[in-house]
């Protein structure tokens, strides 16, 4: 490894793994650079929760107070039958499972932002470029970028979510690690003229559901159609046309404001359009590569847990790292250590069982009544799930002399 610091790491991916990790490996004397493949942080996206031992990283970088000043405080969440007639009414936390006073839910990129500045000082960040190809010999990885350049690299990881370059790269195709939940999703902010404040809606019929998330009194709504569906393919999923064709078709005949959220969706210059999926992978590295965050581990947004499973992956890869000399060991290390959590968090949902989006009336209709049935108060009993993985002691800082530090 390089002299004057810990070694050399590329992180690809500049959302919420990847910025964690760059944070970690920054205290622990590794010297860093990130590439994005955009040309800034995406900071769109619905609103996502930071729960349980995620809270904990959190707070040792330092960003806790940040994340609670930036809160969701969402009073009620409405379900609402295919004619928008009320189907039940809920208190958020018993609905996502969060511990009101502890667990976060806040805009996506308020905490995309948040990490970005916690490490833009200390990091290099590289935007608009992305891995073009790796070559791993015995000293380290020489890494070719789409933009030309040529550079060598200790480590890489790749942190570039659900449909990771990285994993390609050194892993193989995606079809071998994505296993797809049976739903497509869309999100969008269009404009509040639905006078909600504060809450959210949530609209269904068999196989589909829509979502309207008003984040305080602000002028736009988030919105989401999500719907059961058949895998669609790479051409359905990569081209604007098909997939603007695929939600026409889908939510073509409903009512409500369904019309209106669609044709929202149709006009929004980014809409964020995906499928309901999950990554499963026999091991998380390979050589001098590993991955983090959605690359290896996604959960899907049905459990909730995307983010969280990110922020806690980044600080065990990157306490790992700190802990071991020899890669290999350490990567080794990291994944016995976090899996268990992972797998936990993974298994909170399965294929074809969202109860956002039950497929059937009969099912529908059951988890209404269930619905109806919990209290109007969050529940105060444990989420093991979220909680299962007890961090380790942030390690002393490196005492660095002299460590590269590059800014964009
Ligand atoms: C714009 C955006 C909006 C999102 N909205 C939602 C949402 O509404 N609800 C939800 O549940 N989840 C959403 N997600 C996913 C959510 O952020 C992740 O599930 C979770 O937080 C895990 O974070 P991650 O850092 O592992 O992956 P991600 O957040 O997916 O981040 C991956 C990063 O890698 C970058 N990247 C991808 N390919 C390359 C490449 N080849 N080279 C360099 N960089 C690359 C991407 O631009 C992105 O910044 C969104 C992600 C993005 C990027």
């Amino acid at each position: 490894m390089n002299t004057g610091s810990r070694g050399t790491v590329l992180v690809s991916g500049a959302s919420i793994a990847g910025p964690a990790l760059a944070f970690w490996l920054h205290k622990y004397g590794f010297t860093v650079t990130a590439v994005e493949k955009s040309a800034g942080v995406r900071d769109g996206g619905y609103p996502i929760d930071v729960r349980g031992t995620a809270v904990a990283v959190a707070h040792g970088m330092g960003i806790l107070p940040q994340l609670q000043q930036a809160h969701i405080d969402t009073r009620r969440v409405t379900f609402l039958n295919a004619d928008g007639s009320r189907a039940a009414v809920v208190h958020p936390q018993a609905v996502v499972g969060g511990i009101d006073g502890h667990d976060l839910e806040i805009p996506r990129g308020t905490l995309t932002n948040v990490l970005y500045a916690a490490v833009r000082n200390n990091v290099e960040f590289v935007f608009d470029d992305s891995i073009d190809a790796l070559t791993e010999h015995d000293h380290g990885v020489d890494v070719t970028f789409r933009s030309g350049a040529q550079r060598s690299f200790d480590l890489v990881v790749g942190a570039d979510g659900l449909h990771s370059r990285t994993r390609a790269l050194a892993f193989g195709p995606e079809q071998h690690y994505l296993r797809y939940l049976g739903y497509c999703f869309s999100i969008c902010a269009m404009p509040n003229t639905f006078g909600l404040s504060h809450e959210a809606l949530i609209w269904n019929t068999p196989g589909r559901a829509a979502a309207l998330y008003a984040v305080g009194d602000g002028s736009d709504v988030h919105a989401l159609l999500t719907f059961a569906h058949s895998e669609p393919s790479h051409e359905v999923l990569r081209a604007a046309d098909t997939r603007r064709e695929l939600i026409s078709t889908v939510f073509g005949d409903d009512g409500w404001k369904i019309p209106t959220i669609v044709d929202a969706m149709h006009h929004a210059p980014d809409p964020f359009f995906d499928t309901v999926s999950q990554i499963h992978m026999p091991q998380w590295s390979s050589g001098r590569v590993a991955l983090v965050g959605d690359a290896a581990y996604a959960p899907s947004f049905l459990t909730g847990q995307g983010s969280s499973l990110a922020l806690v992956g980044a600080y065990m890869l990157a306490d790992s790292l700190a802990a071991h000399d020899d890669h290999t060991t350490a990567f080794t290390a990291y994944e016995r250590a976090s899996r268990g959590f992972v797998d936990l968090n993974q298994a909170q949902i399965s294929t074809g069982e969202a109860a956002l989006i039950p497929t059937t009336a009969d099912a529908l209709e059951a988890r209404n009544h269930r619905l109806r049935s919990l209290t109007t108060s969050p529940p105060t009993t444990g989420r093991p799930a979220h909680t299962a993985l007890t961090l380790p002691d942030p390690r002393p800082a490196a005492v660095r002399s002299e460590i590269a530090v590059h800014r964009k």
